[in-house]
């Protein structure tokens, strides 16, 4: 990778980071008011449950992205975390903040690591399984 394009990756890491932070900065959709209608209490109890799903996820990605710039400053921008071969570039297109390589990803994806978007049932049902 050049300089140029390092630096263009940096960017684009940063911005991301921005938006995320801006996005995790904004929380109130966590404080929503009870209603005492119980129908009500349970749209209530999802949709918060949902912006605490969101919440976790955007602080995974972020974690990610500041992951990938100290990755980008330290030089190892690229490898995989697991085996030490270089992700494709094809891959890194669409996930620049990718850790691991495809390979290295689905035996993670199968040990039930790095998943995201699942919810906290969803781990005990994998835990159960
Ligand atoms: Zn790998």
């Amino acid at each position: 990778m050049t300089n140029v394009e390092m630096q263009n990756l940096r960017n684009k890491l940063d911005a991301r980071r921005r938006d995320l932070l801006a996005v995790l900065d904004n929380r109130e959709d966590l404080y929503i008011e009870r209603q005492a209608d119980s129908i009500d209490e349970i749209v209530e109890a999802s949709s918060r449950d949902f912006a605490v799903m969101r919440i976790n996820r955007n602080a995974r990605s972020l974690r990610d992205i500041e992951a990938a710039i100290d990755r980008v400053d330290d030089g190892t921008y690229g490898m995989c975390g697991d085996c030490e071969e270089p992700i494709s570039p094809r891959r890194l297109a669409a996930i620049p903040w990718a850790t691991l390589c495809v390979r290295c990803q689905e035996n993670a994806d199968r040990r039930g690591e790095h998943q995201h978007g699942h919810t906290p049932f969803e781990d005990d049902v994998l835990m159960a399984a």
